[in-house]
């Protein structure tokens, strides 16, 4: 089975095609020829994932390559704390700009807070020709007071997942890649493909 992942983050791609069970394949933005940004103009993150994948399912009409794929699926993941009241959430990614600055703000938004929790959701939104649905994933953890590790991306440096006392930074990909988010959100949507027979 052919799905398009409607990504352009080469983290997000290498973290899914090594969830991915043999059987599906894996195409990114790139390798379809799409070029272009997408505007995440929503306000959950159920809807930026459904926008996205939209957005690629309809360019893919439009330029006459629906028939070459099985689906679209599109990932949008948001790290709500909750001590901010669940911020930055669907805003993860512009809450102060870059990554770096991303993570220093909530290192700083925390100082001197208890209560460090919070956790990631990803909801996957999948279209194929008779059906769309959507999935999510979520991991608990909290936010160290540093920042530790240089593996993942995004806040990852500054995320304990609950069970661990290392940062998703620190840990091994496959330990990420078995107890994140995007792992328990893919792994719902491996159930939903399971119905196509890959
Ligand atoms: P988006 O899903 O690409 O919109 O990502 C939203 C924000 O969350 C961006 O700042 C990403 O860097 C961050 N993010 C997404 N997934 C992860 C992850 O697995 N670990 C750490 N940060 C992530």
């Amino acid at each position: 089975m052919k799905l398009v992942f409607a990504s352009n983050n080469a983290h997000k791609l290498c973290e899914v095609r090594a969830m991915m069970p043999a059987g599906i394949e894996v195409q990114s933005l790139h390798e379809i020829g799409f070029e272009h940004e997408i505007d995440e103009t929503g306000t959950t993150l159920a809807e930026n994932s459904k926008i996205k994948a939209e957005t690629i399912v309809e360019w893919l009409k439009t330029n006459h390559k629906w028939a070459t794929v099985d689906g679209v699926f599109a990932d949008d993941t948001g790290l709500e704390i909750d001590a901010l009241g669940g911020q930055p959430g669907v805003y993860s990614a512009r809450w102060a700009g870059s990554a770096e600055a991303n993570r220093k703000k909530a290192l700083r938004e925390l100082e001197g807070k208890d209560n460090r929790n919070c956790h990631f959701k990803t909801v996957i939104t999948l279209i194929t020709n008779n059906l769309t649905t959507q999935v999510e994933g979520v991991v608990r953890g909290w936010i160290a007071t540093e920042e530790y590790g240089e593996g993942g991306f995004g806040y990852d440096p500054v995320f304990i997942p609950e069970g661990y006392d290392k940062t998703f930074g620190e840990l091994p990909a496959e330990v990420k890649n078995s107890v994140s988010h995007r792992a328990r959100a893919i792994a719902n949507l491996v159930e939903v493909l399971k119905m196509y027979d890959y």
